[in-house]
């Protein structure tokens, strides 16, 4: 079926056509899935892609260098499958690491592991005594001389780096030691910032094992002192995400999107190496087997999500005015066991139908309705789009590396970027040629009370991430 002049339909008008449409080519939908499926799973060009992305690469932080490199990569990759990719450019606040130092002083001199968090901004070096300030609650503080001091933080702690630069100033503390949430040396494990604004104190993580012998130490009222040295710097970059679209007979979007970026220190393997690999080998799929559907299928590589989420922001609000159907986030899906209508509960008969043609590759644990936030998907939900993620099992042996040195791309199961690519594609063509998929956006209201059914207002509101009403500033074109 061809539709014209469709800038002038909405969704209801072409709906009645599409159901007869559809029925009528119920089997080659479902034969062409199935071959989509087929060919992914024998596909090794996903891995391919993410070894030599990792390998090539290494961490692909946001504004650097390497970050461009692959990028550049991508699209050329993408161009060679016959797949018109190109980059869409935004500028967002930035943030550059530099060669930091810290390091204990007292009682034994030595170099600490450590890495500052994000928008932690350059300052002289400094020496001060460290003071054990647990979780960092108010009541925490009591009975502690804290002025001029570094305090280190629990790795229990549970407030956001703006909440805890807070009480810190308040009580006279010139830095912080965040103590990581992983033993075994790691650092950064669940860090993030959510606004791209400047630290006006240094925050450091630090590994468990340094961060217990200094509580240790404390403890015994023996004295414990750090000097830091910040280089690390904020900078506002101009960066880009990659955008494909596939055209389909409607105007109707469905967009599956990834984040490219990855913290610096590892390879950025799993987090998010996989989803950029998963929308590669989806790419791949739909230029082979469906490169027309029902609605259009827009794939996009998102760039500064580890930051804030800024690519997601950036490419979401670029989207006011266009009817989306759904909004699929691929965030380290490793082995897909679970599909997420996150809240959206009208999707979920619609992913109910899709794990049915999955036949014998049924997902383990169905189809779920529960919302998270934190990762590109919330973008999309702050502009009441409906969204859905998959769930998918990695090792907990590989996933505790995520964010750090460690999160390399040998670690990634070599059946994982096929097997995942399948369902992802299996999906992401059933979205497109499902028949009536409402398209109205959720007004701020509706999906303000949707994130408060899941109780999630309060941390929101602590990452600076709950802004009804107001939506927030789109980032800017360079
Ligand atoms: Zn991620």
């Amino acid at each position: 079926m061809r539709v014209s002049a469709l800038s002038t339909f909405r969704c209801f008008a072409w709906t009645t056509g599409l159901l007869l449409a559809i029925n009528l080519h119920a089997q080659p939908v479902q034969a062409t899935q199935d071959a989509m499926v087929a060919d992914a799973l024998a596909d090794k060009a996903g891995t391919e892609f993410l070894t030599h992305l990792c390998d090539d690469f290494g961490g692909r932080l946001t504004g650097s260098v390497n970050n461009r490199g692959a990028l550049e990569r991508t699209v050329a990759e993408l161009k060679a499958l016959g797949v018109d990719a190109h980059l869409e450019p935004f500028t967002m606040p930035g943030w550059i690491r530099g060669d930091d130092e810290v390091e204990m002083l007292a009682p034994v001199h030595r170099k600490l592991r450590a890495a500052s968090l994000s928008y932690t901004q350059p300052h002289e070096r400094f020496e001060a005594e460290v003071v054990d300030i647990r979780d960092g609650r108010e009541e925490d503080f009591t009975g502690l001389k804290t002025a001029g001091k570094i305090g280190l933080l629990a790795a229990t702690a549970a407030q956001s780096s703006r909440q805890l630069e807070e009480v810190a100033t308040r009580h006279g503390l010139c830095g912080i030691l965040f103590t990581d949430r992983v033993a075994g040396g790691e650092l950064l494990a669940r860090t993030g910032s959510f606004n791209g604004v400047p630290l006006r104190l240094p925050f450091f993580a630090i590994t468990q094992e340094e961060g217990l012998w200094m509580v240790r130490l404390l403890k015994r009222d023996e004295k414990v002192s750090v000097s830091l040295l910040t280089r690390s710097h904020c900078a506002e970059i101009e960066t880009a995400n990659i955008v494909v679209t596939f055209p389909g007979r409607t105007p109707d979007l469905i967009v599956a999107g990834a984040h490219f970026d990855s913290w610096d220190l590892g390879q950025g393997a799993t987090d998010n190496g996989l989803g950029t690999a998963q929308l590669f080998a989806l790419a791949k799929a739909l230029q082979a087997h469906a490169p027309q559907n029902l609605r259009t299928i827009e794939l996009v590589w998102f760039n500064g999500e580890e930051e804030g989420l800024f690519g997601s922001r950036f490419h979401a609000a670029s989207l006011r005015g266009r009817p989306v159907a759904a909004m699929l986030n691929l965030d380290m899906v490793g082995f897909p066991i679970a599909v997420n209508a996150l809240g959206y509960d009208e999707l979920v008969p619609v992913l109910q139908r899709f794990d049915a043609s999955l036949g014998k590759r049924k997902l383990k644990q169905g189809v779920s309705s529960i919302t998270w936030f934190g990762s590109d998907h919330t973008s999309f939900q702050l502009e009441g789009i409906p969204t859905i993620t998959l769930g998918g099992t990695i090792e907990a042996d590989v996933t505790r590396y995520y964010h750090d040195f460690a999160d390399t791309v040998e670690k990634v199961d070599p059946r994982m970027i096929p097997e995942s690519s399948a369902t992802v594609a299996a999906l992401v063509y059933r979205l497109a040629n499902e028949p009536g998929l409402a398209v109205a956006r959720r007004t701020p209201a509706e999906t303000a009370a949707l994130f408060r059914k899941f109780d999630l207002e309060k941390r929101m509101t602590n990452l600076g991430l709950w802004p009804f009403g107001a939506l927030p500033p789109a980032p800017k074109k360079p």
